[in-house]
């Protein structure tokens, strides 16, 4: 997708502040932080929300958890704790169509979100 940001970040147009990146996801920071470590997982290939899933794409999605696991352990975070949240469509607050895996950590978690 030609004017989709997170495809800009995934082909190097737009360069991210990288932490983690594989031959399907990468990883970068966000740019406006709401905890200590606040990084977006995304697979490379675009797919705008999460109903736009198909079987296909299981071990793909799979693959954005795994990375978050490998992040919390680059970070630190990985005993104390982390939250990870993927937003669907405007209602939950998604505002970038190309699905993305929010990881949270190095601070105290609240339940429920907001
Ligand atoms: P969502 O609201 O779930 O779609 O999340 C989109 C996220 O993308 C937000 O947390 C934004 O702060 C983040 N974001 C938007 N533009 C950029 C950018 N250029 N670089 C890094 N993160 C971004
Ligand atoms: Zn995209």
């Amino acid at each position: 997708m030609t004017d989709c940001l997170f495809c800009k970040m995934a082909s190097g147009e737009i360069e991210p502040d990288i932490v983690y990146q594989d031959d399907d996801v990468i990883a970068f920071r966000d740019i406006n932080p709401q905890a200590p470590t606040h990084v977006l997982i995304i697979p490379r290939r675009h797919i705008s929300t999460i109903n736009d899933l198909q079987s296909a794409d299981a071990e793909l999605t799979g693959k954005l958890f795994l990375a978050a696991g490998k992040i919390a352990e680059q970070e630190g975070i990985a005993e104390q704790g982390y939250r990870t949240v993927m937003n669907c469509n405007a209602g939950a607050g998604q505002t970038v169509f190309h699905v993305h895996l929010h990881m949270l950590g190095g601070r105290a978690m609240t339940w429920p979100p907001g």
